[in-house]
């Protein structure tokens, strides 16, 4: 056992337990392919503009990245009809999230958040020593008037997520309303919309609008998602300037690199390619959903790119299966939802051969 006085906080966090890799699981089932359905990535990967700019290498690199990313600023502001200065960007927005917290918990402040939720707002405020204050989801969706009713003297920050992971589900525009109408303004509320191409135009909401009225919305993006560059870490968060230019005070100066800088801007240029993607999941993420309708297997509707399933009490069992196949996806255990399993929405021949796989072992492991 050390003697390095590590903080007590950390040595209460639960151990990390990194998702495995496509080549550690290859060499471990001897197999030649494997795909990787856990981690929520747009397995359509980037625009094809991207590929094709970095085939002939990175000249740039020797100098360290633009710290204002100031190209992409530019075009971000435009595309999003927001000020360049209310942007902030992070290594992923995981970052933001930690600098969030960073700047506005201490000990004897309190962030609510739903539960069971992305786990790096948990973590991020117990860094800094707040209290969490759980919500428990209804019906796997954010119950945004125990939110409102959780809140105390001490609360700063309230985490809420749309499309929620590991759930899918949305909030509505009444219950965004809802939360913004009735939390202090001396509260940040941060919706974290990482998954927000993929809920259908039908039941988006402009959130951005909001940001004119509440100088406490702060709206995070990410690039990992349907940009398909999970790999470079690039999101983004947009807020009242004030408080972005104070977080950024925290932030170290060349957290983007300029790869993801050069690729986020190439991103944002080919809109063709994300709405071909958006349809494609949208359609797969429906035709999966029947299946599992049709087999009677319990899943979650989802408005994102992966699916909640309920895969009973041997789900253990069955994840372990379908990696034998080359399936990897991600146990609900770690998630909140044991007997759980998600999976992302993939290509077309690989979501049909994983729905067949899996409700084969369903049956198996339900009878
Ligand atoms: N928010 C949510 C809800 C997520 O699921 C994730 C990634 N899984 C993130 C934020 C972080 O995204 P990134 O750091 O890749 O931008």
């Amino acid at each position: 056992m050390t003697n390095i006085k590590i903080k007590p906080w950390i040595s209460s966090l639960p151990e990390y337990i990194p998702g495995g890799t496509i080549e550690e699981i290859k060499e471990k089932y001897n197999l030649k392919e494997v795909y990787k359905l856990a981690s929520n990535e747009n397995i359509y990967g980037p625009s094809p503009k991207i590929i094709e700019y970095f085939k002939n290498g990175f000249s740039d690199i020797k100098y360290y990245p633009d710290s204002y990313c100031r190209q992409l600023r530019k075009k971000l502001s435009r595309k999003l009809g927001v000020s360049g200065d209310s942007i902030i960007f992070g290594n992923g927005t995981d970052q933001i999230i930690e600098m969030v917290c960073d700047a506005i918990l201490c000990k004897n402040s309190n962030v609510i958040v739903p539960d069971p939720t992305f786990l790096t707002y948990e973590k991020s405020a117990l860094k800094n020593e707040a209290e969490v204050i759980k919500v428990p989801l209804k019906n796997f969706r954010q119950d945004i008037k125990s939110i409102i009713k959780s809140i105390n003297k001490d609360t700063a920050v309230i985490f809420l997520t749309s499309p929620h992971n590991p759930t899918g589900t949305i909030i509505t525009k009444e219950e965004i309303e809802c939360a913004l109408e009735n939390i202090r303004k001396d509260i940040l509320v941060v919706l974290d919309e990482a998954y927000i191409e993929f809920v259908p135009e039908k039941y988006k909401v402009d959130s951005l609008k909001y940001l004119k009225q509440y100088d406490n919305l702060l709206i995070m993006r990410t690039f990992s998602k349907i940009y398909g560059i999970a790999g470079l870490r690039i999101g983004y968060g947009i807020g009242s300037s004030e408080v972005i230019s104070n977080i950024t005070k925290l932030m170290q100066p060349f957290v983007v690199n300029s790869i993801a800088q050069v690729a986020a801007i190439l991103s944002l240029e080919d809109d063709d390619n994300i709405s071909r993607n958006v349809d494609t999941i949208i359609k797969e993420r429906e035709i999966f959903s029947r299946r599992l309708k049709q087999e009677g297997i319990q899943f979650v509707e989802s408005y994102s790119n992966f699916i909640l399933i309920k895969a009973g009490g041997r789900s253990t069992k069955i994840i372990e299966e379908l990696m034998k196949k080359g399936f990897m996806v991600r146990g609900g255990e770690f998630l909140g939802f044991p007997g759980y399993i998600r999976v992302s929405i993939s290509l077309p021949e690989i979501n049909k051969m994983f729905t067949e796989l899996f409700i084969n072992l369903y049956r198996e492991y339900n009878s």
